[in-house]
């Protein structure tokens, strides 16, 4: 389709780096997709749901997989991070290294391997809240649909157990780590986003008691494969929590820790509280914003929640949370339609903390906040959430055209 064979390069493989991968592939030119973790997704297949029309992750993903599998075009490696970039547009030199595969894409996941593995391992992809063994399926969407093996957990040659199990020779610990060098023509930067770490802001108390969870943890607590399958359980005790707070801002546009707004977290605590109220509609939820920032089809949230009587929304600023008896909370804010100080009492507390750029150790023109310049060297195209935080809709939009400006670089 141009007279560059070079293929692109999208380092990413979130919903913006699978988009601009398929856009390219599917008109013509060739395209390398790489993902850190062992499988493609992002934080998408994390999610319980997504707005605007609240469908699971698979719709949308599986898609978008198919057609990852179905074009020749695309070749994908998870695993695999970027050591060193050289050269210039049109011709960029890449060093990719790749972790070792001890696990073959010959595996079926069967889970023989996962009976007799006697190594268990802290969750990541529940941020910890659950366990699983050395050897492990990441996730029920996998993609590949692969098992992998936490190389700090796994006992490996000095085990075995999994590799005698495993009647489709699928496993070797032999297996090196692997440099690879490629020659691409432009560079779309789809790293996305990780969450602020909760534990820096000090008065909201997250590292002191397991009942206050971040809305990242609320997505896995609540999705189907998550932590509570569907439950909202609290981790204490187990128990259905009747007093739900959410926490909006929690870190964001505080010059403390996140200056800017990102742009998410309305729409998902409002989200999250109509999840709640479906699950418990005796349950009381109420919602501390400074200002609730939801456009567009998730404008329909707000209507929803304001004909809902055990959603409240209260504008004002959380400035303290203390934990009482049986590891209950009292928040204190500021009212600050009325003025009045108010304390409440939850049993369960979402704080909504924001969007901040993964950590990607590339010599990239970056702004103040860490996020990828679109004033860039030049071919190189940072696309979404790498660039400023944005909803899936938009990823997308961006992601289509990333891959028309990536396709142009000769
Ligand atoms: C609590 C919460 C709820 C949300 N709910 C919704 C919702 O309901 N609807 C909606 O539209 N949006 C929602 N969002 C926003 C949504 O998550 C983003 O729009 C979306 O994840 C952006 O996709 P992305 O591909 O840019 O980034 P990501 O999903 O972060 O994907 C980036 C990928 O790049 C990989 N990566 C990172 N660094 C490297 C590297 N150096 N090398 C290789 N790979 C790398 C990562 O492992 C990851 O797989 C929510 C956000 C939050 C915080």
């Amino acid at each position: 389709m141009d007279s560059n064979q070079n293929p692109v390069l999208v380092i990413g493989g979130g919903i913006s780096g699978i988009t601009t991968a398929v856009e390219i592939a599917e008109v013509g030119k060739e395209v390398i997709l790489i993902e850190k973790m062992s499988y493609l997704g992002g934080n998408v297949v994390k999610f319980n749901n997504y707005f605007p029309k609240l469908c699971p992750p698979t719709c949308g993903l599986e898609i978008n997989f198919r057609r990852i599998k179905q074009n020749p075009r695309i070749k994908y490696f998870t695993s695999t991070e970027v050591q060193e970039i050289s050269g210039k547009k049109g011709d960029f030199k890449v060093k990719l290294k790749t972790a070792p595969q001890y696990v073959k894409n010959n595996c079926t996941a069967c889970g023989n391997c996962i009976e007799v593995c006697p190594e268990e391992r802290s969750n990541e992809f529940n941020y910890g809240f659950t366990k699983t063994k050395a050897i492990y399926l990441p996730h029920e969407m996998a993609f590949p649909y692969k098992f992998n093996i936490d190389t700090e957990a796994c006992k490996k040659e000095a085990c075995n157990k999994c590799l005698e199990v495993c009647d489709y020779n699928a496993i070797d610990f032999s297996v090196k780590e692997e440099i690879k060098e490629i020659e691409v023509s432009s560079i779309v930067t789809a790293t996305g986003w990780k969450n602020y770490d909760a534990s820096k802001i000090d008065n909201l108390n997250y590292s002191t008691s397991k009942n206050i969870i971040t809305n990242v943890e609320f997505e896995r607590f609540i999705a189907t494969n998550g932590v509570g399958e569907n439950k909202l359980l609290r981790p204490t005790d187990n128990t259905e929590p009747k007093k739900i707070a959410f926490v909006q801002c929690a870190g964001s546009r505080d010059e403390n820790h996140l200056p800017y707004c990102s742009a998410v977290c309305c729409s998902a605590s409002l989200k999250h509280a109509l999840t709640i109220q479906e699950l418990y509609p005796k349950s009381e939820v109420k919602i501390f914003y400074i200002d609730m920032r939801v456009s567009g089809r998730n404008e329909d949230f707000l209507v929803k929640i304001q004909d809902n009587n055990n959603i409240d929304l209260v504008k004002g600023k959380v400035g303290k949370i203390n934990e009482t008896e049986n590891n209950n909370f009292a928040l204190e804010a500021e009212d600050i339609l009325s003025g009045r100080k108010i304390k409440y009492e939850a049993d369960m507390v979402v704080l909504a903390t924001g969007i901040v750029p993964s950590d990607i150790n590339l010599n990239l023109n970056k702004d103040e906040n860490q996020f990828i310049k679109d004033d860039q060297i030049e071919g190189i195209i940072p696309v979404a959430c790498s660039r400023k935080p944005m909803d899936v809709s938009a990823s997308v939009k961006d992601a289509t055209a990333a891959a028309l400006k990536a396709i142009q670089i000769n």
